[in-house]
């Protein structure tokens, strides 16, 4: 149910005629920054619920300003044109929202200054990512990179291929997702999501400064946690090691949501069930994106006018 529409050159129009030429900067050097925005279908409510769009909007202003982008939208101007495009497209079931800022001028050369930039913003259904219930990861031979290579903070769109790398070793070799060290040798994250392990009743989950993207369902699952689950929550460095060891170990991610782990590199974490941390933080985390917790109702903006 609905139709995908795309916000392109300041309109929005039917996504199959927004395109762009070929020789637009971006395509060439990955000079872009983007964001994953879900918007989730709420039936009883006959509601669509945006998660935490400012903060979405907020990350990708920031990458823009380090990519030197003169974007010429405050927050609150995106979020409402991002809902003006998903009333316009009408869905009633789980999408995802793909904007994209990008350095727009047709030329070559590699830099970052003296470039137009433009935004785009495109929504599609979609459903699961990781289309399993628990899944099985290996450490991945693909590193992170230092902030010093490329910024993993941010969601810029050339540090993707390192992601992609990361995915599709993992996949070929009969994985689900693949987990990334630090150029140091510690746990980072997935190829497209945050991580977590439980240990001694403990919830841990690696710092900012481990090469990771400052994740919005991590930082939701965590505050999640500490309010509801009265869990202590670790930022610490993550060994190896810890990935078999631990007790529970799980995911996050707009696209994979709360994913639970259940194999790292062949070996069971736990006994290989959803741990019972894991599956409260999953069932709190559904209810609260699907605007069902009223504590947590300024994480979801409603679309539709009732
Ligand atoms: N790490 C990486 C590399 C990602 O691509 C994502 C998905 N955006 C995440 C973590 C999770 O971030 P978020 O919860 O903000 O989607």
């Amino acid at each position: 149910m609905g139709t995908s529409y795309a916000y392109f050159k300041k309109q929005i129009i039917p996504l199959e005629d927004a395109k762009i030429g070929v020789m637009t900067h971006a395509l060439h050097y990955g000079t872009g920054v983007f964001e994953g925005i879900r918007g989730n279908w709420n039936n009883e409510k006959k509601q669509m619920y945006i998660f935490r769009l400012k903060e979405h909007y907020t990350r990708l202003l920031t990458g823009a300003k380090v990519l030197k982008m003169n974007l010429p939208y405050t927050v609150d101007e995106l979020c409402k044109i991002t809902i003006d495009l998903i009333k316009k497209c009408g869905f009633k079931e789980d999408i995802y929202i793909r904007p994209l800022a990008y350095k727009s001028s047709e030329t070559f050369g590699v830099r970052l200054h003296n470039l137009d930039c433009d935004l785009l913003i495109v929504a599609i259904p979609w459903g699961r990512y990781i289309d399993k219930d628990t899944c099985h990861c290996c450490v991945s031979t693909w590193h992170r990179p230092d902030d010093n290579v490329m910024p993993p903070q941010l969601k810029s769109t050339g540090i993707y291929l390192n992601n992609a790398f990361t995915k599709t070793e993992a996949v070929e070799n009969g994985f689900d997702e693949g987990i990334m060290l630090t150029p140091d040798g510690h746990v980072s994250e997935g190829s497209g999501e945050n991580l977590f392990i439980v240990r001694k009743g403990k919830l841990i989950t690696p710092p900012i400064c481990d090469s990771i993207l400052d994740g919005i369902t991590r930082n939701s699952v965590m505050e999640l946690a500490e309010k509801e689950l009265g869990l202590e929550v670790l930022e610490r460095s993550i060994d190896r090691v810890e990935l078999y060891i631990a007790e529970e170990c799980f995911l996050t991610g707009t696209a994979a949501h709360l994913t639970p782990v259940s194999e790292v590199d062949h070996r069971k974490v736990g006994n290989g069930e959803i741990g019972p941390v894991t599956a409260k933080l999953k069932d709190l985390y559904f209810e609260a994106i699907k605007g069902n917790i009223a504590k947590y109702s300024s994480w979801c903006t409603p679309v539709y006018n009732l």
